[in-house]
């Protein structure tokens, strides 16, 4: 019996992937996420092309990490290995804990302590992980887990384990095949660099496939507090209200230069007023939440609107790699809004609403 039920991205594009049938696949059903046209946003930023974008908040644990994890997880139970640990801004380790439970192993997170979203740390903390915060940043709490890797005792699921890119170029099918074709643009935001890496492979395998016959110009954004692809040099202390990429030294840097070179791209840096306002807009005007870090590209858009770079007419990808509610705190501090307080009568109600 052909069982037509989505399962995940694994199953879905596994000629495409380091598996075999001997792989034993760990997936909570993730991929498969909606690309949402996003009329409503152009006509406000003065555009005149057609933007869609990639929903990844609406993964299983509401970031695009799970479609790397999935992988990243299945080839360490492949291997027999009993503990799986990462570091993490939030969502990496959200993911692992996740994945982790369900492959019935251990999962350990450092995250850098008091930079966490509040979503993510419920995450970790429910999913069972153990969770260390190190008085440190990520690239701090990364080489840690480098060192603990080479002990030979853990698995390693931050994206320099080459099977994470390998998971995540799967959202450039995925766009592909909705579109039925490459964009012309494709924007995402940049921290530690694998998936800008991971799409750019995505993109490059679906084109010698000959499923597409162009290949997007990849435009990446940083925050400017954490920019060391743009400023050419590490950032000692990465400082960003988008703590998803908040990361001074990228793992992948190589990948994300090899990818803006060779698809005539483009890496630009926003500040977090720019980030927050755009954050702000694409939840007034299209009802779309995302964390800070997925507004990065849309804030990089707006400026690449007032430098006429979109050519009218043209198809734009943007990703938005995580779920809104990932950090309450943030929205609720960024919308300048308080529920008003009113006697429970119909006329203090419509005093308020102005009828
Ligand atoms: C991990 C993450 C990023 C950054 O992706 P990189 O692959 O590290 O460049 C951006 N946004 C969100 C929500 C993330 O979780």
């Amino acid at each position: 019996m052909k069982i037509s039920r989505w399962q995940g991205v694994i199953n879905h594009y596994a000629e495409y992937l380091p598996v075999t049938d001997k792989t034993p696949v760990i997936s909570l059903c993730e991929g498969n996420t909606p690309l949402i046209r996003v009329k409503n946003f152009v006509d406000a930023i003065g555009g005149d092309f057609e933007l869609y974008l990639k929903y990844e908040g609406l993964n299983p644990t509401c970031s695009f990490k799970d479609r790397g994890m999935t992988m990243a997880v299945s080839k360490a139970k492949e291997r027999g290995a009993e503990v799986v640990i990462c570091a993490s801004t939030g969502n990496t380790s959200a993911s692992a804990a996740a994945y982790a439970a369900r492959a019935k192993m251990k999962c350990v997170v450092l995250l850098p302590n008091g930079k966490i979203a509040l979503g993510k740390m419920a995450q970790s903390l429910m999913y069972g992980a153990t969770t260390i915060a190190i008085e440190g940043n990520f690239d701090e709490a990364l080489r840690i887990v480098r060192e603990l890797g080479e002990t030979g005792k853990v698995e390693v699921v931050n994206s320099i384990n080459p099977v994470r890119i390998e998971g995540q170029k799967t959202a450039s099918f995925e766009i592909c095949d909705q579109l039925d074709r490459a964009p012309d643009f494709h924007f995402l935001p940049v921290g530690n660099a694998g998936n800008i890496t991971a799409y750019w492979r995505g993109y490059q395998e679906y084109f010698k496939s000959k499923k597409i016959d162009r290949l997007p110009r990849m435009f990446g954004f940083q925050a400017a507090g954490a920019a060391p692809i743009v400023d050419g040099a590490p950032v000692a202390n990465p400082n960003t209200v988008a703590t998803a990429i908040r990361i001074g030294n990228p793992a992948s840097w190589t990948g994300a230069t090899n990818a803006l070179k060779e698809s005539n791209g483009h890496i630009g840096k926003v500040t977090d007023d720019e980030i927050l306002a755009a954050y702000t807009l694409i939840a007034r005007t299209e009802g779309i939440f995302v964390e800070p870090a997925s507004a990065a590209p849309l804030a990089g858009l707006i400026r690449a609107v007032k430098q006429g770079w979109i050519p009218r007419g043209s198809v734009v990808t943007a990703i938005m790699t995580g779920h809104g509610l990932k950090d309450p705190d943030c929205a609720i501090q960024t919308s300048g809004f308080a529920p008003v307080v009113v006697p429970a009568e119909k006329a203090a109600v419509m005093k308020v609403i102005g009828i």
